[in-house]
């Protein structure tokens, strides 16, 4: 019981209430039972309402408080001993420690449900497990892809490959070329196989049953074996490759086509940065830096589109075109400075990599492992006499 109501009897208490909510002003009210109390908190001073239940957590008294005549709201209903509310959102420990449990209770469920799912994953792979494919029957470009993941990303006891998209470097210049990548070393030959203990976010089961996964995601096993070589001499055979049986014309396309992709690298990420949209990259724009991979070095390359897209930016704020056509006559740019510049003799300055695109684990593995020419495969041309 309120203090502020102290000097009135039950009565004159249930009378208060009825006039109250009956719309007696209050100011009347306050007056005629000689209550000390502000007007807005009169209705604080009124006694809960006594309901004839108990608290389902403690057995305190259950009560309805009174809430102004003007509320839109329900009364509130609670335990006075812990404050547990009957009605809506309660934040009570006797709420709060069933959230918890069931939250505990939930966990339990979801992590049985995942080893269900995992167990059976394990199993389709297991009953799915190609033949360990012979070292020797590889491709060059096997050869080659597979060395450079190795080394960005086999456990230390060399049992399992890192997903792709955790390896210590990015795998290829571009998305396109790591997913060629990964084709190559798991559809072409299963050269690399699911490991069952990929992590559950990297796969899943359809609602047919069927499995579907995440080729950047999950992580790999090496399905490899070379006659008379245990795992360790093999490891390094790839990772660390003294002489690589292949034809020049194999290394000087390999050359040709990773130059050709830390170009459209290059080429995507200045346009992004610089100019705010996609960069082209069909067909045309391959051609285009094919055909200048002739003459020019990746590391020449580099400079000649840093001065398309100086020109495009001119270009742009001087007619004020949308981003969009300025990125599309970048290509061009590129294009007729090369071959001016090759007809009429002018040094093409080379630039060096953006930080923010450091190289490749191919690159380095290609450059430096295979061709064993370390950064000249940045800074000059491809040609075939440097590939012999
Ligand atoms: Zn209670
Ligand atoms: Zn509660």
């Amino acid at each position: 019981m309120s203090e502020k109501l102290k000097h009135l009897s039950q009565n004159e208490i249930e009378n208060l209430i009825k006039e109250y909510y009956a719309g007696e002003s209050i100011a009347a009210l306050i007056s005629r039972y000689n209550i000390d109390v502000l007007p807005s908190q009169l209705v604080k001073a009124f006694p809960p309402k006594i309901l004839p239940q108990v608290c389902g957590y403690c057995g305190g008294q259950v009560v309805e408080a009174y809430s102004s005549k003007s509320s839109r709201y329900a009364n509130p209903v609670f335990c006075i001993r812990c404050d547990h509310k009957l009605q809506g959102y309660c934040n009570c420990n006797g709420c709060r420690q069933i959230a918890h449990q069931a939250a505990i209770e939930q966990a339990e469920q979801e992590a049985a449900k995942k080893q269900i799912v995992a167990a059976r994953f394990a199993e389709i792979l297991e009953a799915n497990r190609p033949d360990a494919v012979d070292y020797d029957t590889l491709t060059f470009e096997q050869k080659v892809y597979l060395g450079a993941v190795l080394r960005a990303g086999i456990s230390e006891d060399y049992s399992l490959l890192l997903p792709f998209e955790k390896m210590h470097s990015s795998v290829a210049p571009t998305d396109s070329f790591t997913n060629e990548i990964i084709h190559s070393l798991t559809k072409e030959a299963p050269i690399l196989l699911i490991s069952p203990v990929s992590h559950f976010s990297s796969y899943g089961q359809k609602g047919d049953g069927n499995f579907y996964y995440h080729p950047d995601k999950v992580t790999w096993e090496l399905n490899l074996y070379k006659d008379g070589m245990n795992k360790v001499p093999l490891m390094d055979l790839i990772m660390n490759p003294s002489i690589m049986e292949a034809s020049s014309d194999d290394k000087f396309r390999m050359w040709q086509k990773n130059a050709l992709e830390e170009v459209l690298q290059d080429l995507t990420y200045s346009v992004e940065a610089l100019l705010k949209t996609d960069s082209p990259a069909g067909e045309k724009t391959k051609t285009v830096f094919s055909a200048l991979l002739r003459d020019y070095s990746t590391s020449q390359i580099y400079g000649i589109i840093y001065n398309s897209i100086n020109q495009a930016l001119r270009y742009k704020a001087e007619t004020n075109i949308p981003n969009k056509r300025a990125a599309n006559s970048v290509v061009g740019n590129a294009q007729s400075y090369g071959e001016r510049a090759l007809a009429n003799g002018w040094v093409i300055n080379k630039r060096s990599r953006k930080r923010e695109l450091p190289i490749s684990a191919i690159s380095n593995f290609f450059f430096g492992k295979v061709l064993g020419i370390g950064d000249k495969g940045f800074t000059e041309k491809p040609t075939l006499e440097m590939c012999s």
